[in-house]
Formats: structure tokens, C-alpha cells, sequence
């Protein structure tokens, strides 16, 4: 019995208000017993001025009906109070206990993978006006909804990253195949071929990696004043061979007096060869890139802008969302996996910054700007 009264609230909150029925009858009891002789003494003593004095005979007699009359309506007036009571206390504690109920078997539900459970929460939406109960079921639908989207996230990212993975590996599974029928010659090209996938796949994989990392806060920022232009000249001297190959002009416009960033260099650092390399890679040769960095509003806003093939104003605001790539098999032949700018969105932010694109439409060249705390 106590076992099963431990375990359910109901039976708690109706034993706490029957304990307070029984203790109110009690001392109704009791007090009603003491206070009797003297309330009967004294309106007596008013009878007998009126009328005239009593045996005590029939003093004695009065004093036992009166007793007798006012106990039995007591008992009536106590069983009616206490049926009540109890009826009442059975119906509040149903009230309290029914949303607890419904709370415990949605997180039950929710437990069990089906994160699309919510509560209804009876009357008003509105928080000012919602009990304590309302509250919790208000803010269990909230957790629930953010459970719901990193689920939501998890298996598209599953997803993602299997569709990414799927093209190196048949490609790689394929160029095996060959060379194990003897189809495809034992040569330079294959080896190459097999090569660049499976770099195309460590790419991926350390990609994924640094995602996982700016995406989980894990990064720790090793923050120091720097000058933006420096940053840029670093950036400039590791893709000069490749902006030379290509025959892309990269052009620095950025004055040598701009107050100092507060920034983790190697961090921002990536974020700068992630956006030339982009600019680089989608502007064809004899194209220009050109970086511009000026004081804005006490911080640094740094432009990047291309005369490449620009970014069509539907894909201009997706460019950041992680795997998202304008036109899959151009980015992917390039290496690209889509995360490059998910990072770079990551970084900037991480830093107390922002990063936006913008674009003319397609064929008209990309600019994205960079905004960093001056230090
Ligand atoms: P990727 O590694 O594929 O380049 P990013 O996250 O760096 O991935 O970029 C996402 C997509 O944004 C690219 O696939 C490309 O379609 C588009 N993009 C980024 N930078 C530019 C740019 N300078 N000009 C045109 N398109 C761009």
C-alpha cells in the first residue's frame, strides 16, 4: 500500500488534503467540546433572568439535550463537511496530477524517438497568464521543437556526408576494378585519377572535422591584435602560385594606418583562403579579385569581390548553409564540399563578427563582406 501511494502523486495530494480534513474536524470536535459548558452556562443564566429560576433537576436535563442536540448535528455537519471534502480534494488533485500525467507519458514518447510530440496546453497561450504547470508544458513543447531539429539536422548531415562520400569512393571502387580486370592500364593517369579522389576524401573528412568543431563551440580562440592587411598578405603569398596558374590578377586595396582586429590569427586566417580560393576558383582567367578593408562603425569591413560568375539572388543567402553548393558538379570537380563557407560563417561569428554576400546575379561577379572587431 504505501508502495503504491509513494509511487503516484494523486494518492499523495489526496492523503495531504484528507490529513487536513481530518485535523479540522478534530479540532472542530474539540473545540466545540470546551467552549459548550460555558456558551450553555451563560445563555441559561439570560433564561432564568426572563424566566425565573430552575430546578437543577431540569438545569441538568437541559444541559443533556442541549448536549445531545448540538453533538448529533455535529456528526451530520462533520460527515457532510468531510464528503465534500474529499469529493473536492479528489477533483484537485486530478487537476494538478492530469498535465504531470500528460508531460510524463510525452517524455516518454519523446524518449522513444517521436520528437514530434507536443502538449496541449489548456487556456491562454499568453505566459503572463499561464500557471506553473502551463509554464512546463510550455517550455517542454519548446525543447521538444529543438530536439526535433537537431534530429531533423542530424539526418540530413548523415545524409549529406554519405552523399558526399558515395562519388570518391565509386570512383575510386571503379578505377580498382579496372586495373584488377586488366581493362584499365597500370599507369600514371589511373594512379592520379585514384590519388586526387582519395584526397578529395581527406578534404572531406578534415573538413568535416573543423565543421564539427566550430559547430559544437569547441574552438578555442587565441585572440591577439593583428593588422587585417597583414592577414591578407599571408593569405596572398600562399595563393599566388595558384592565382598565376590560373591567370587571375589578385589586387590588395587596404590602407597600411587601419586600427588593429582582435582576432585568433591561423582561425581568421582560414577564413581569408577559404574566400579568395573561392573567389578564385569561380572566376575564370583573366578575371580579377580584389580585397578591400576599411574602418566601419569601430569595426574592420573587409571586401572580397570577384568578376566571376557571380551568385544568382535566390542561392546568395543558402551559399552558407553547410553542403550547399550552387552547381554541385562544378564545386565538387574543384574539390569543393559545400562546408567551406559554413566554417567561415562559424569563425567570423565566433569572433563577434559578421559575413554576407552579395552579387550583381549570375555573371556579374561576388562580393562578400567580412566584418571584425577592431581590437
Ligand atoms: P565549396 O567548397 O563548394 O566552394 P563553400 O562553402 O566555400 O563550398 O561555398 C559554397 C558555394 O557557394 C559554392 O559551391 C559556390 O557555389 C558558391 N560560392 C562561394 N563563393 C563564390 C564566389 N566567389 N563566386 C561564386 N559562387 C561562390
Amino acid at each position: 500500500m504505501i508502495k503504491i501511494i509513494r509511487r503516484h502523486l494523486g494518492y499523495k495530494f489526496f492523503i495531504s488534503y484528507f490529513v487536513v480534513i481530518l485535523i479540522g474536524i478534530i479540532v472542530l470536535l474539540t473545540a466545540t467540546e470546551f467552549t459548550m459548558p460555558g456558551a450553555f452556562d451563560r445563555h441559561m443564566a439570560e433564561m432564568i433572568e426572563v424566566m425565573g429560576p430552575l430546578t437543577s433537576e431540569l438545569e441538568n436535563d437541559l444541559y443533556n439535550n442541549f448536549n445531545k442536540a448540538v453533538n448529533e448535528s455535529l456528526i451530520f455537519s462533520a460527515a457532510a463537511a468531510f464528503i465534500s471534502a474529499v469529493i473536492v480534494s479528489l477533483f484537485v488533485s486530478k487537476q494538478v496530477v492530469a498535465p504531470i500525467r500528460r508531460i510524463m507519458v510525452a517524455s516518454q514518447h519523446i524518449a522513444d524517438g517521436h520528437y514530434s510530440e507536443r502538449i496541449q496546453i489548456p487556456g491562454s497561450l499568453d505566459i503572463e497568464e499561464m500557471d506553473e504547470l502551463a509554464q512546463l508544458s510550455l517550455s517542454f513543447n519548446q525543447m521538444t521543437l529543438e530536439l526535433e531539429k537537431a534530429e531533423t539536422l542530424r539526418k540530413q548531415l548523415i545524409g549529406d556526408i554519405a552523399h558526399e562520400l558515395r562519388t570518391p569512393l565509386a570512383t575510386i571502387k571503379g578505377s580498382m576494378e579496372g586495373l584488377m580486370d586488366g581493362v584499365l592500364p597500370a599507369g600514371q593517369d589511373t594512379y592520379h585519377q585514384v590519388y586526387q579522389e582519395a584526397k578529395r576524401l581527406q578534404r572531406l573528412v578534415d573538413d568535416l572535422q573543423d565543421l564539427n568543431r566550430v559547430e559544437s563551440g569547441a574552438i578555442q580562440l587565441n585572440l591577439e591584435k593583428y593588422p587585417v592587411k597583414e592577414l591578407v598578405e599571408i593569405t596572398q603569398r600562399r595563393l599566388l602560385r595558384q592565382f598565376d596558374d590560373k591567370g587571375v590578377l589578385l589586387e590588395l586595396d587596404i590602407p597600411d594606418d587601419l586600427p588593429k582586429v582582435s582576432v585568433d590569427v591561423d582561425r581568421i586566417g582560414q577564413v581569408f583562403i577559404n574566400l579568395i580560393g573561392n573567389s578564385l576558383q569561380y572566376t575564370p582567367s583573366g578575371g580579377v579579385v580584389t580585397v578591400m578593408a576599411k574602418e566601419k562603425m569601430n569595426q574592420i569591413l573587409v571586401t572580397i569581390s570577384d568578376t566571376g560568375i557571380g551568385i544568382s539572388p535566390e542561392n546568395l543567402s543558402n551559399i552558407f548553409t553547410r553542403f550547399y553548393r550552387v552547381d554541385k558538379s562544378r564545386s565538387r570537380a574543384g574539390g569543393g564540399s559545400g562546408i567551406g563557407l559554413t566554417i567561415a560563417k562559424h569563425l567570423v561569428e565566433s569572433h563577434g563578427g559578421k559575413i554576407w554576400a552579395e552579387s550583381p546575379g549570375l555573371g556579374n561577379g561576388s562580393t562578400i563582406r567580412v566584418l571584425l572587431p577592431i581590437s
